[in-house]
């Protein structure tokens, strides 16, 4: 009898796919690292698509996970020409091409690419090798209908094996914030709507500081958690895993201490915002073509100009008061904020303690 899960609200974005038992170090979540974060070791560039994934993090994984699941679509290849002393011998039984990692070999396969692996920046030169196999590795589902031509292939996924879902979470502010659960890693270093270079916070998460977009990974499943706005948690939909996000850089940098004044500040970040409209249609895009997804989520946010953004300063980062005028309702001062590089005004309310929530 097959295992099920009994909860009614599970829903599988990979379902021929297992969470893997143990961490998936060796695929980094910045496409443009050089360096592997967990054993430093420079990463090499798949065959194809030109993936980063670190060989000997690789290795490690392969001897330490089990033969009896499969963890990973990825497509692994030998070369005739240069196999290793130890596959010479069994040469005429050698594959071609497999998505078996335990058949994998340091010295003669080679990784030709991941297929759980999409960034919405990928380039065109990254498909100049692409030679996708034409049936979903996973079920045998034909994915390319028309004869492949290399230099004009779209990088697409099953339409059986990788769906999408959405929901909403609490935010810090406890406002309901729209979050993404994509079926593959998202290992941009730009924001999808602003294309903002993203701060990472660590080894499986990375936000916008212009959007306030987290990027949140699950290493077990290799799903990306896409949150359209603060949090300090997000939990994987396929191993349920709760993911817990260092949140201190961001609050150094977000937070009036105010929730409402939060939200508010928050609200000026985006000239165009339909969450609704993203969590009403997303089902409707053809996600087998995954940039589908990243063209609709940019057509449903739009940023705000860089000067319309209000943003929090706190009263300890503004240096060399100086009074200038007084009136009925405060007092105005000229000031420095050093970390703007900017000489401003700053008008202080008188009784500024008792403002309500609706600020007149
Ligand atoms: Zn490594
Ligand atoms: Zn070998
Ligand atoms: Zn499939
Ligand atoms: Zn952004
Ligand atoms: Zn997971």
């Amino acid at each position: 009898m097959e295992l099920t899960n009994t909860n009614e609200n599970y829903f599988n974005p990979t379902s021929k796919l297992k969470s893997s038992p143990i961490p998936i170090n060796f695929l980094p979540f910045n496409k443009n690292a050089r360096y592997c974060f967990y054993c430093k070791n420079r990463y090499t560039w798949t065959q194809s698509l030109y993936q980063k994934c670190c060989e000997n993090c690789f290795s490690q994984y392969v001897n330490n996970v089990d033969n009896n699941n499969t963890y990973l679509d990825v497509l692994i290849e030998t070369r005739q020409s240069i196999l290793c002393q130890e596959h010479e011998k069994s040469k005429n039984e050698m594959f071609i091409t497999t998505c078996n990692i335990k058949e994998w070999c340091r010295n003669c396969l080679f990784i030709i690419y991941f297929k759980q692996i999409f960034a919405d920046h990928y380039y065109f030169s990254n498909f100049r090798d692409y030679n996708p196999m034409k049936n979903c590795t996973l079920c045998g589902k034909l994915i390319y209908q028309t004869i492949l031509t290399k230099g004009d292939i779209v990088f697409k996924l099953c339409s059986d094996c990788y769906l999408i879902s959405s929901g909403w979470i609490n935010s810090l502010n406890e406002k309901p914030i729209l979050i993404l659960y994509l079926p593959w890693w998202d290992n941009s270093d730009q924001c999808l709507v602003c294309n903002k270079y993203l701060d990472f916070i660590s080894d499986c998460q990375k936000w916008c500081t212009r959007c306030y977009i987290i990027y949140s990974g699950c290493r077990y499943c290799l799903t990306t958690n896409i949150i359209f706005g603060l949090s300090d948690q997000s939990q994987c939909r396929k191993c349920n895993r709760i993911l817990v996000i260092s949140i201190a850089d961001i609050m150094n940098i977000t937070t009036s201490g105010n929730k409402d004044i939060d939200a508010l500040l928050y609200d000026t970040r985006f000239k165009i915002k339909n969450d609704h409209k993203i969590i009403n249609e997303i089902s409707s895009i053809d996600i087998t073509i995954p940039s589908n997804v990243y063209t609709f989520l940019r057509s449903n946010y739009t940023p705000s100009d860089y000067y319309s953004i209000m943003q929090w300063i706190s009263y300890s980062q503004i240096k060399n008061l100086e009074k200038l005028a007084e009136g009925g309702f405060g007092i105005i001062y000229k000031a420095i904020c050093p970390e703007k590089n900017k000489t401003i005004a700053v008008k202080r309310l008188k009784s500024s303690q008792k403002i309500s929530r609706v600020f007149k």
